[in-house]
């Protein structure tokens, strides 16, 4: 099944949203796979976020990722890209869904709560990026009460 690289943003955590985050994903249906709590340094933040190192917003970005701990997860499940990205709503909180997470707790782009891989491709890539050990196994009970196969 697919998979995706969830981060919780420093502003996400200092503002206690981690229960809430892994909240809708598992009462969505999806499966926890890996989860780390971890200040992340300077270079690995540049590499994490180094398709917009172009930006004139980079510097701040990866200061603002710095800033405090984060907590890396990757959560498993049928469409968990896309359907993630919906989760979490639009780059900028002003045009986020209400419902979404950025909709219903952020306000500025620059401390938008939450990090979601944009395509299956790059979730591999900051999957392998994030947890270079592996992930956990495990297959939960509840499978075929969420999904038909
Ligand atoms: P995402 O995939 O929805 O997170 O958005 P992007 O990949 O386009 O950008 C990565 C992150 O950079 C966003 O989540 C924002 O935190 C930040 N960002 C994007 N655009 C801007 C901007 O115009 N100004 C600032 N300060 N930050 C931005
Ligand atoms: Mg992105």
């Amino acid at each position: 099944m697919e998979q995706t690289f969830i981060m919780i943003k420093p502003d996400g955590v200092q503002r206690g949203l981690i229960g809430d985050i892994i909240s809708r994903f598992e009462k969505k249906g999806y499966y926890l796979k890996g989860m780390k709590f971890m200040n992340v340094e300077k270079s690995f933040a540049q590499q994490h976020y180094a398709d917009l190192s172009a930006q004139p917003f980079f510097a701040k970005l990866v200061d603002y990722i710095i800033s405090g701990p984060v907590v890396a997860m990757v959560w498993e499940g049928k469409d968990v890209v896309l359907t993630g990205r919906r989760i979490i709503g639009a780059t900028r909180p002003w045009e986020a869904a209400p419902g979404t997470i950025r909709g219903d707790h952020a306000v500025e782009v620059s401390r938008n709560v939450i990090h979601g891989s944009d395509s299956v491709e790059n979730g591999k890539k900051e999957i392998a990026l994030w947890f270079p050990g592996g992930l956990a196994e495990w297959k939960s009970n509840l499978h075929p009460w969420i999904y038909e196969n």
